[in-house]
């Protein structure tokens, strides 16, 4: 397959990922020729065999983001970008993440920060991390079979990123792998592991709690004057609780 990586998109924001150079496109708004799609400049107009108008750029990391294969629950863009503000993540930063999964949230943060380890126990979700990062081109992430909750091999980490359904029991690693002023967050979805986070936090030495909250995010409908919250979308995703590592 010669492959294409071009996004369409149609006037009503309908957004369509071609990677086949060699096949015609079809969509349910009828398809576009194969060499309409590689004769193609940036942002030029093409139109399907049913006349509907596509538009065809270059993917964004953020098109071929939303591609990755998933598995393991993913951490939602809504609470990434609440990581990343929180925590001040960016081209200077080293982070540790754990578990994996399907290294969505390990992936993201790659796109902005200087490093990225990402730790996982099971090799099957090893195996979709690293097919992720090839799928994303990324060269800064390391996926290594580590249990977080037993040692860590990394040092001097800027933030920690936990998803792991009992990250209390990995406060003495992460400390660890932290440098003073370090920020660890925590990812749960429900409030038993809130508590039992944040109760261990309190009693470790190393580390002070911050805060823990939950973003929602309300998508609206805009339809000339009928406007108003979509009735559907995603209700509840996880509480995230920060800390900071204070001591050696
Ligand atoms: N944040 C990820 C999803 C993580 S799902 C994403 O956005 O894609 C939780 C993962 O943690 C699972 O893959 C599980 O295998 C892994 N895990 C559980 N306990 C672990 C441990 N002690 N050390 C490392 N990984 C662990």
């Amino acid at each position: 397959m010669e492959e294409l990586k071009k996004i369409v998109i149609t006037r009503q924001g309908r957004k369509f990922y071609v990677k086949n150079a060699d096949e015609d496109f079809h969509t349910q708004y009828g398809f576009i020729k194969k060499d309409d799609l590689k004769n193609a400049g940036e942002g030029d107009l093409l139109k399907s065999n049913t006349n509907k108008e596509f538009f065809i750029f270059n993917p964004f990391f953020i098109d071929l983001y939303r591609k990755i294969k998933r598995d393991a629950q993913i951490v939602p863009l809504k609470d990434i970008g609440f990581i990343i503000a929180e925590t001040g993540i960016n081209r200077e930063s080293r982070i540790l993440d754990a578990g994996s999964g399907s290294g969505a949230l390990s992936c993201f943060l790659a796109g902005i920060a200087k490093e990225v380890i990402t730790y996982e126990i099971r090799e099957d979700f090893i195996e979709i991390v690293n097919k992720n990062i090839d799928f994303l081109n990324l060269k800064n992430i390391k996926v290594k079979k580590i249990n977080i909750f037993d040692n860590v091999d990394d040092k001097n980490i800027d933030v920690v990123t936990l998803d792991v359904p009992e990250p209390w029991n990995a406060l003495d690693s992460c400390s660890k792998a932290l440098k003073p002023g370090g920020f660890l967050v925590s990812y749960s979805p429900s409030v038993p592991q809130v508590a039992d986070f944040v109760n261990a936090l309190r009693k470790n030495a190393n580390l002070v709690y911050l805060k823990t909250a939950e973003i929602i995010e309300r998508e609206w409908e805009v339809e000339e004057r009928k406007v108003r919250p979509k009735s559907s979308g995603l209700c509840h995703s996880g509480f995230l609780s920060f800390a900071r590592k204070v001591r050696q």
